[in-house]
């Protein structure tokens, strides 16, 4: 880490998600205590299931569109709780809006409250389907607020409106990470982002399913080097917003066909419909994040892959410990 580690106690909301749940793993690794909050809308408590013995973790159940109510110190809060798969958004559209809008008032409010430095998982998404390439933060996007993804885009424009606005009329020392397409163990296969579907189909030796012609890219990124980024982000003080992401830059179609290979799987790639609004490029320009937290991606793709289908390998073995939807 670029900066001195020296929080004590953190509250992670959406901690029981996929990301949410690495970054409680890592704080704990650190030291720091964790407060995880979570409602399994789209996580699941087995995701932290082996923290719940450690001393500095607490699991609760808990609604931030609701409200948030944490007893004692807390120096840091990651807000993370929100749907973050198309599947998932498309079909939890007002749960969506509510925890971007509400959900973020609620959590800057707990930051305020305890005089906590306030970390904003924000996404690539706010750059709608790019005009610029690669992505820089001074760009403002290209996003279609009526189309379906609106409900997920522009609840993190207004996420991050709401928080640009309690720094500068509350004094919250906030931060605004963008986070770029993640990818990692704990995905659920059923969650219809890229990599576990293609994992998924490639390991139940079904097609793969790329949307439209497959040329459309992506820049993913191992959730380790996520959580990694956005730690060091929290301990800069910098208000962001600072992408985090790995700007390696694949087609989906290259996507697919690499990991029927790392798969060893004999199956056929199946073009299917492209979604509506799909972004045609994505890459993040990550000179930001290089030259102020001395802070980049480091795992390789296939190295990525590789850990990601060993998870989903002995995921599918013992099947009962495969995360799926069940709402
Ligand atoms: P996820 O669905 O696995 O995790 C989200 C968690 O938030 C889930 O555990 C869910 O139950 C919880 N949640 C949702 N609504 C809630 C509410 N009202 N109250 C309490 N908890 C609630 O998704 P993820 O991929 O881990 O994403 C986590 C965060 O990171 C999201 O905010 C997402 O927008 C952001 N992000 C993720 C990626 C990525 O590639 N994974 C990229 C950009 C941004």
């Amino acid at each position: 880490m670029a900066t001195r580690w020296n929080f004590r106690r953190a509250v992670v909301t959406g901690g029981a998600g996929f990301v949410g749940s690495h970054l409680c793993e890592r704080l704990l690794s650190l030291g720091t205590q964790v407060v995880c909050l979570d409602n399994f809308l789209t996580g699941l408590p087995e995701n932290v299931g082996h923290l719940t013995n450690d001393p500095g973790f607490r699991l609760a159940r808990c609604d931030v569109t609701d409200y948030i109510h944490v007893p004692g110190e807390v120096d840091l809060v990651l807000h993370f709780a929100s749907p973050a798969s198309p599947v998932d958004y498309l079909r939890l559209p007002i749960q969506t809006l509510k925890v971007g809008s509400t959900g973020t008032l609620h959590s800057l409010g707990l930051a305020r409250e305890k005089k906590a430095r306030f970390v904003l998982a924000s996404t690539s998404e706010v750059y709608g389907d790019p005009l610029e390439h690669p992505q820089r933060e001074d760009y403002w996007g290209n996003v279609n607020p009526l189309g379906p993804r609106g409900v997920y885009d522009e609840a993190k424009r207004f996420a991050e409106a709401l928080t640009t606005a309690y720094r500068a009329n509350c004094g919250v020392d906030t931060v605004i990470a963008r986070i770029f397409n993640t990818y990692g163990p704990r995905m659920r296969p059923d969650d219809g982002r890229a990599i576990p579907t293609f994992i998924r189909q490639a390991l139940a030796g079904e097609p793969i399913t790329v949307t439209g012609d497959g040329s459309q890219t992506r820049s993913v990124c191992f959730v380790d080097d996520t959580v990694q980024g956005i730690l060091a982000l929290a301990a800069s003080g910098h208000p962001g917003p600072v992408n985090i992401g790995n700007p390696d830059e694949t087609t989906v179609l290259r996507l697919a066909e690499t990991i029927r290979q790392m798969v060893d799987a004999q199956v056929p790639i199946q073009l299917v419909d492209r979604p509506v609004d799909d972004p045609r490029k994505r890459r993040p320009d990550t000179t930001l994040a290089e030259t102020l937290l001395g802070w980049r991606s480091t795992t390789s793709r296939e190295e990525g892959l590789d850990k990601t289908i060993a998870w989903f390998r002995s995921a599918l073995a013992s099947q009962e410990e495969l995360p799926s939807f069940t709402h």
